[in-house]
């Protein structure tokens, strides 16, 4: 697992769970360690909850490896990337697992919606290289989108979706393409959310009530964003915008502000709303 973020912990903790050893890296022990410790907890409050016995809990702990080099997977046979959701960043990662991983390893990334094929041709194993796009909070979230490139293999995309069923997950297939699928359609509605908010129309609380109770979505378009991390968000729209070169995805210069002026959601503990740490 590249990334011991909000979402490589949570892909290393439902795939220890599954049984797998997984190598957790990031580039600092300290993020490791808070990885960690985050998944920890997430455990914790499975046992208190009696979805989980302390001996499974000590199992999948067990099987959780601390890493801060990437030296260190050689002997692995799948690669997760979570890491942050930038394409110089992702290709050095790719770039460094081709070299260390067997040939024969599938490399996969668990990208929002930066390009796979783009990602597979620094590496060469193109046939070997796919898209895991986990969902937020990924031990809750059941889909697991999958990403073929243009040159991934079936056998890549079989093991794939066996990895994803293994660790409880439905996975759906798609091709590859800005945003994939989810975000494609998830994005321009939380950024025409902010073009509310930022044009005077209604505030985030309005907002998020309106798509509660008149869409029946779960959680408001705000709220999820400030979950999903607006820095992220905004790697998204910049991604659609510049993919698809269509106006429409122009993402919200609120958007943007918030990202500079380090309001990133529930990570940094102020986005549309703030949070108490
Ligand atoms: P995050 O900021 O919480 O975590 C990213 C982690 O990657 C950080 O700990 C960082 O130190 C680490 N990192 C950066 N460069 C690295 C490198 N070279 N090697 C190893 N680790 C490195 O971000 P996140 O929300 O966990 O997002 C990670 C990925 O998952 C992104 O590609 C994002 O688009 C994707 N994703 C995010 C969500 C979401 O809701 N946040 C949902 C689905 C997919």
């Amino acid at each position: 697992m590249v990334g011991a973020g909000q979402m490589g912990a949570g892909i290393a903790q439902v795939a220890a769970r599954a049984g797998y050893r997984v190598l957790l890296n990031d580039v600092k022990e300290e993020f490791v360690q808070k990885g960690l410790g985050v998944i920890r907890k997430n455990l914790e409050r499975d046992v208190a909850k009696g979805r989980l016995t302390a001996v499974e809990m000590e199992g999948t702990v067990a099987r959780l490896v601390p890493s801060v080099s990437l030296g260190d997977a050689a002997g692995v046979s799948l690669a997760v990337e979570a890491a942050t959701e930038n394409m110089t960043v992702k290709t050095a990662v790719f770039r460094e697992l081709d070299r260390v991983l067997p040939g024969q390893a599938v490399l996969a990334s668990n990208t929002s919606s930066l390009p796979i094929t783009e990602l597979a041709a620094v590496t060469g194993r193109p046939d070997r290289v796919i898209g895991m796009h986990f969902m937020n909070p990924v031990p809750v979230m059941q889909l697991v989108e999958v990403i073929g490139g243009l040159a991934t293999s079936q056998a890549t995309c079989d093991l794939v979706v066996e990895a994803a069923v293994r660790m409880g997950k439905t996975p759906v297939v798609v091709k590859d393409a800005p945003g994939f699928v989810a975000n494609r359609v998830l994005m321009p509605m939380i950024n025409e959310a902010v073009f509310a908010v930022w044009e005077g129309t209604a505030t985030p609380e309005a907002v998020d009530a309106i798509m509660k109770m008149g869409a029946n979505h779960p959680m408001g378009p705000l709220a999820l964003a400030d979950l999903i991390g607006l820095d992220t968000c905004l790697a998204i729209m910049e991604v659609l915008y510049r993919g698809f070169g269509d106006p429409k995805y122009r993402p919200c210069p609120l958007l943007r502000q918030y990202v500079a002026a380090g309001w990133l959601g529930r990570k940094s503990g102020r986005g549309f709303y703030s949070y108490q740490s």
